[in-house]
């Protein structure tokens, strides 16, 4: 088997950094994946910090999540990437992350999706042009049985305009190439640190001017 090139590799070792440098990817969390030659996928291999990744943290997988690797074990979630991939023809990179923002909102959100609405970084996600709009992250309830949470998932990706989010878990995000996601990553993220502080805000701005 040819080896990962150089350039997938060190897309997915900076990213790692990137969003550890944040604080997204907490411990062992997350996973990073790239497509490259058009249909092969690198991604992070089981377990282990992103913000620490070598080449040897950077398995092959095939298009159905299957090891190419010898000897090595794919996160379970590879399978959520694959479905990404096979979903949109023009998906580069695929990015997993968990932020304390998105874990919060995810869980206390009583209807089906977070609603973000007027905020001017929506132009991150291209091809949206404007802020005067809402745009929807839809949930889905959290599963460690990966091909049943691909399926709940599967009806909704033809309506994902910022990715989606595993409630209590995560976020998904997906662009044509590493940078891409990665900003589109980073714009998800501001959006649900703004939503949390809107709404921790909300109950003040709605008390008595007091007297
Ligand atoms: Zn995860």
């Amino acid at each position: 088997m040819e080896p990962i090139p150089a350039a997938a590799q060190d897309d997915i070792i900076r990213a790692g950094r990137r969003l550890d440098q944040r604080g997204w990817v907490p411990a062992t969390a997350g996973n990073i994946s790239v497509r490259f030659e058009n249909t092969r996928i690198a991604i992070t291999r089981s377990g282990g910090h992103k913000g620490f990744l070598a080449p040897g943290s950077i398995i092959e997988v095939g298009a159905d999540g299957t090891c190419l690797t010898p000897g090595a074990r794919p996160s379970a979630e590879t399978l959520l990437h694959c479905q990404i991939y096979r979903h949109f023809p023009e998906a580069g990179a695929v990015l997993h992350g968990h932020s304390i923002a998105g874990t919060v909102l995810s869980m206390i959100e009583p209807t089906a999706a977070i609603s973000f609405t007027g905020y001017e970084l929506f132009k991150a996600f291209v091809p949206q042009r404007t802020h005067d709009t809402s745009l929807a992250l839809p949930l889905f309830p959290n599963d460690q049985d990966m091909p049943r949470l691909a399926a709940c998932i599967a009806p909704h990706l033809h309506t994902m305009p910022l990715g989606y989010y595993i409630r209590g878990h995560g976020s998904y995000v997906w662009a044509t190439d590493m940078d891409a996601a990665i900003a589109r990553f980073e714009a998800l993220e501001f959006l649900l640190d703004c939503e949390l502080q809107r709404r921790r805000l909300a109950p003040l701005t709605h008390q008595e001017t007091p007297r």
